[in-house]
């Protein structure tokens, strides 16, 4: 039987990351995809665990020769998911998870109609900002450039199949495998989901307050 395949995407700063690393450690059956990217590599990260890091030609390259399952722009660099190894582990049977952007996602929904579309959504505009800061990666006047595209991730989020709130991180990661697993994920299906995405939205006002 073919495994099957999860995008699971969310605002910067979301620990969607974190998230998948932990669920992946709980359950090593599942495959995740290791992305390749033109942006640089930063301190503690490393070749071919984090990101295939690529140059900007090999990246076009790549694109021709339609070796990337989707491929996006993020924040300013490419990042896109290379074919083989999906392909293989689906084929294999297991189930593959990769984490990706909002557009990756829409993408790779087009191209597999039975994928499914995880959503990590923030406790609060607050801790999405305290991440952000926290994590020291992005200048403080950044913060605030990635809190406005987190509002249109959100609104993006409506459409995905399910949604995680990211609060205590090993919670979530069991929240994350119920849903791989579909152990009566249907607490986190969109329909019952909407409401916290819909509040988040509604309270958008607050990051002014907050930056
Ligand atoms: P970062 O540079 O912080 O590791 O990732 C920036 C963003 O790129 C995150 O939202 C991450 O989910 C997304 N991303 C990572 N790999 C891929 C990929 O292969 N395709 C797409 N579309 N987005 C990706």
């Amino acid at each position: 039987m073919m495994g099957r395949l999860y995008t699971v995407s969310g605002p910067a700063g979301v620990g969607k990351g974190t998230l998948v690393d932990l669920a992946c450690a709980m359950d090593p059956s599942l495959f995740l995809s290791i992305s390749c990217t033109t942006r640089e590599v930063r301190p503690g990260e490393k070749d071919g665990v984090n990101y295939h890091y690529i140059s900007e030609a090999r990246f076009d390259q790549m694109v021709r020769e339609d070796a990337f399952f989707e491929w996006a722009s993020v924040h300013g660099h490419r990042y896109g998911t290379p074919c083989a190894p999906v392909e293989q582990a689906l084929a294999a049977g297991r189930s593959a998870i990769l984490e990706i952007d909002v557009q990756g996602s829409a993408q790779v929904k087009l191209r597999r109609s039975d994928t499914i579309r995880i959503f990590v959504l923030p406790p609060s505009w607050q801790a999405l900002k305290g991440r952000l800061i926290a994590r020291a990666r992005d200048p403080l006047k950044d913060v605030a450039v990635r809190l406005k595209n987190a509002y249109h991730e959100l609104e993006e989020g409506l459409k995905f199949d399910y949604a995680i709130e990211n609060g205590e991180r090993e919670a979530a990661a069991r929240d994350l495998l119920r849903v791989i697993r579909a152990e009566d994920p249907g607490e986190f299906a969109l329909a019952r989901q909407r409401g916290k995405i819909e509040a988040l939205l509604n309270s958008y006002g607050e990051v002014e307050t907050i930056c």
